[in-house]
């Protein structure tokens, strides 16, 4: 069973950039590039990590991870070499724990036996997989380029292999998708053998993608709002009877498969973020400074990226956290979480009076001895305009 993380719990993303090709919805930081530069790239992730843990000791987070994640991008295109390399580093720099969570994203195109087993050999023992529907239409659609046989065929494999813990990423809310249909693809999910964890994504139109042009130019390309309310229902509904308990607005997991990584950030953990593009947050640990801290945010591309670690990160402007920026940050990942989460007891009494409004208003539950704030069914689905109305009540500075 893997423990839920906690404020203290230090986690590592890394981002790898590279896709063999863009899909069309997405605005994710990543490049093609006709070679990858395998190695040159794993090794500017491990000068990276040198270059951090002055961070680290500023802000006196000693501790192990309690997560890796290789996100991207495309991290299965990757050398299992380099991720080997990357793990065994950390480990060594930081210490890694026998129970530590090591995520890969994998795209079920990129399916074979062999690559997968050289992952789980190197350390990675959580896989996501980029299989978006079990229906060849929808997956058209979304101009992916694999079809619902090649996620089947990459489920069997991973299971054949002895992966035990594995998200599927669904999109749904494409206009034109009926109940029908995302009902069948969250069966399809959820009754394989190999899966233990469901992230069902609501399609986002992004300015600077192709979809994003076709918006523009008036194609409606998202479900209307009635039928958003009704998949929204249909997906809690069918998750909870196949025993996924949806614990996150968008993320589902059988009981002590949830995403450890992911409920770091949501819990307020430290991260480091290495790689191009990537994001990390770092905080106080001692009383007075657990509500402040910082975030470093990475040049986009690759070579930019390669010419600032080899700079020693020169021109690096960390982005100072403070205490409002802290609880907005939390008000808005904690909401995400159906347990909801805990305010301390000055900004409980802060929020109190709009948080009553919110309750009568049936959006939120609250319970003022734990502190302890969550969203209603009816808040959920509105979750942006309930975060809005609780920051709208704080105060410029406190
Ligand atoms: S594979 Fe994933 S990261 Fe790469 S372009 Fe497609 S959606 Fe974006």
């Amino acid at each position: 069973m893997k423990r839920w993380p906690t404020s203290k719990d230090l986690g590592i993303y890394v981002h790898f950039p590279f896709c063999r090709r863009r899909c069309p919805y997405c605005d994710f930081n990543v490049y093609r590039r006709e070679t990858i530069p395998h190695a040159e790239y794993c090794k500017l992730i491990l000068k990276e990590l040198d270059l951090r843990m002055p961070l680290l000791k500023r802000y006196g987070v000693d501790q192990s991870p309690v997560s890796i994640y290789f996100g991207g991008g495309s991290p299965g295109l990757w050398d299992p070499v380099a991720i080997f390399f990357i793990v065994l580093g950390i480990k060594r720099r930081l210490g890694l724990p026998k129970d530590a969570e090591v995520t890969l994203e994998f795209n079920p195109e990129d399916t074979r036996k062999d690559l997968l087993f050289s992952f789980l050999l190197v350390g990675v023992n959580r896989l996501s997989l980029g299989t978006q529907s079990f229906r060849d239409k929808a997956l058209s659609a979304l101009g992916r380029h694999h079809d619902a046989k090649m996620n089947r065929f990459c489920l069997d494999a991973v299971l054949d292999v002895g992966y035990t813990d594995v998200n599927v990423d669904l999109i749904w809310g494409m206009a034109g998708e009926t109940l029908d249909g995302l009902s069948y693809d969250l069966r399809t999910a959820c009754s394989h053998p190999a899966v233990t964890h469901v992230s069902t994504y609501e399609l986002s139109i992004e300015e600077n993608t192709p979809f994003g042009q076709r918006a523009k130019q008036g194609e409606t390309l998202q479900v209307d709002e009635e039928t958003r309310i009704q998949m929204d229902a249909l997906i809690q509904k069918e998750l909870t009877k196949h025993r996924f308990n949806p614990y996150e607005v968008s993320n589902a997991a059988k009981p002590g498969y949830h995403s450890v990584h992911n409920a770091l950030y949501w819990e307020m953990g430290h991260y480091l973020g290495l790689g191009a593009g990537a994001c990390g947050f770092i905080h106080g640990t001692s009383p007075e400074e657990i509500y402040c801290g910082v975030r470093t945010e990475n040049p986009k591309t690759p070579e930019a990226y390669a010419q600032f670690v080899n700079d020693g990160l020169k021109g690096e402007t960390l982005q100072e956290i403070d205490a409002l920026s802290y609880l907005k940050e939390s008000i808005m990942v904690g909401l995400r979480l159906k347990k909801g989460f805990t305010l301390p007891k000055p900004w409980f009494n802060l929020l109190k009076p709009r948080m009553m409004q919110m309750v009568q208003d049936g959006l939120l539950v609250c319970d003022e001895e734990l502190g302890l704030v969550k969203t209603t069914d009816q808040g959920r689905l509105i979750l942006n305009q309930v975060i809005l109305r609780l920051w709208d009540a704080l105060p410029e500075a406190f």
